[in-house]
């Protein structure tokens, strides 16, 4: 962290603003206030800033990451479920996801935004579902501490799971939840974590997990007490084909009549995956206002299917970009989800069918709206100082420059920036994270993730 209170980052090599006028910009400085970007433009004097020299890199938006399980960082490419689709996939990591523990989600979390940081991301949602029978540490609160102390703008979701097999639904009874314990932590949650202030660090939204996972009576009763207490929705919809036969088999409906049937359509609603929606459903999306988290690399890994992002974009349906959890990606690398954004509508939809600017459009524009938040998003006056830093001098990049804001999406090895800046704080530094001891969260990650393995029998 820093203790200037003003920051200049001095002759940009290319500025890519996100701005209506989608400006990209050369040459330029930009200087930041506090939390707030205060000037752009050629030659700024600020004597008492301190200086980041820019002249060989991209500056973009920090990027938006719209749907993560940040606990599943600790169980990465697990060989029993590294080739299998959604449901069989769950049904093993539920038996480990039971031995989650207080310290457990502290280090996943911190581990998860670590690499969201290094990777150009600034702001994230996190699903947060599993809360073992026994555990009663506030499992979303310590979350909030480690996000704060990585330095990320974060959206904690309190997620939920309340169907359990004996009722039909896909998870054990051991990891599922009473449904009024779950309403009254929902509202505790809220009261306790959620900051609705314009430029807040850490904003809650309700998540109950999904169709086969919770009650009707459930979304019902969180859309009606989220929209009481003015926060967001969120949830998994249409990820696979096993869910929409499950939907029909269970409610007598696909997936997108079962919510629209419980409330849950609206601009205060976000929907990770989408992917199997027909045309009707997509313009009851864009009718209604409803967002699309879209996470190609997690769609690919679990082939659950390719969503229809260009067709939906044509409609005016929100999307924002996301990694989804580390159990299904098996990455937080926000920057490298660009590219395979990129390249799988590319697949479908021919060469024309998602550009680079397209890309970073859905990780900036895209989530703002999602998260319907007016600070974040582009770089401009008066905007939150979120942004990212890639030096262009690098091997990778060699050759590309005649683009630099595609060579960061079409090329690259690793992805990682140079400098991440969160609401006026620089939390990456020559792609080091600040006040953080990367070794220490790598041997207590493996060390965990390998107790809870050992526990599951898996
Ligand atoms: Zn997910």
């Amino acid at each position: 962290m820093n203790g200037h209170s003003e920051i200049l980052i001095r002759n940009i090599y290319h500025l890519v603003t996100m701005n209506e006028r989608n400006d990209r910009l050369s040459g330029v400085d930009l200087l930041v206030q506090g939390n707030q970007i205060i000037q752009i433009g050629k030659d700024i004097q600020a004597p008492d800033a301190q200086v980041i020299d820019a002249a060989t890199c991209l500056v973009i938006p920090g990027l938006i990451n719209t749907h993560h399980h940040l606990y599943q960082t600790l169980q990465r490419n697990i060989p029993a479920v590294q080739d299998v689709g959604l449901f069989d996939w769950l049904k093993v990591l539920y038996r480990v996801w039971q031995y989650l523990t207080p310290e457990a989600v502290r280090i996943s979390t911190m581990l998860g935004c670590a690499e969201l940081l290094k990777t150009g991301c600034t702001t994230t949602i996190d699903q947060h579902y599993i809360f073992p029978q026994g555990i009663t540490e506030d499992l979303i609160g310590i979350q909030v501490e480690a996000a704060r102390n990585v330095g990320i703008r974060f959206y904690p979701t309190r997620g939920s799971m309340s169907r359990g097999q004996s009722q039909g639904g896909l998870p054990p009874d051991s990891v599922v939840q009473n449904e009024r314990v779950i309403l009254e932590d929902c509202q505790r949650v809220i009261a306790r974590h959620h900051d609705p202030a314009p430029f807040s660090m850490t904003r809650v939204a309700i998540a109950p997990c999904s169709p086969f996972s919770v009650s009707k009576e459930l979304l019902k009763q969180t859309v009606r007490l989220a929209r009481q207490e003015g926060v967001l929705c969120h949830t998994h919809l249409a990820e696979t084909k096993d869910e929409n036969r499950y939907c029909l088999e269970v409610y007598g409906k696909r997936p997108l009549a079962l919510m629209e049937e419980v409330g849950w359509l609206g601009e205060d609603i976000s929907l990770a995956h989408g992917i199997h929606l027909n045309d009707e459903e997509l313009d009851l999306l864009a009718g209604t206002g409803t967002a699309i988290a879209h996470c190609p690399a997690s769609n690919m890994r679990l082939g659950s299917g390719v969503a229809r992002i260009p067709e939906m974009l044509r409609r005016g349906i929100t999307v924002g970009l996301a990694v989804d959890g580390s159990a299904s990606n098996d990455s937080s690398d926000v920057m490298g989800e660009l590219r395979i954004c990129l390249l799988v509508h590319r697949l479908v939809g021919g060469a024309s069918a998602m550009t680079a600017p397209g890309a970073l459009s859905l990780a900036t524009r895209g989530g703002a709206k999602l998260l319907r938040r007016e600070e974040i998003g582009s770089l401009e006056v008066g905007k939150a100082a979120d942004l990212a830093m890639i030096d262009l001098n690098r091997l990778e990049y060699t050759g590309s420059l005649s683009d630099p804001l595609a060579a960061v999406i079409f090329s690259g090895v690793d992805h990682s920036v140079a400098m991440t800046m969160v609401n006026g704080q620089i939390v990456v530094r020559d792609g080091r994270l600040l006040g953080v001891d990367e070794n220490e969260l790598i041997e207590e990650g493996n060390r965990i993730s390998r107790e809870m393995l050992e526990k599951a029998g898996i």
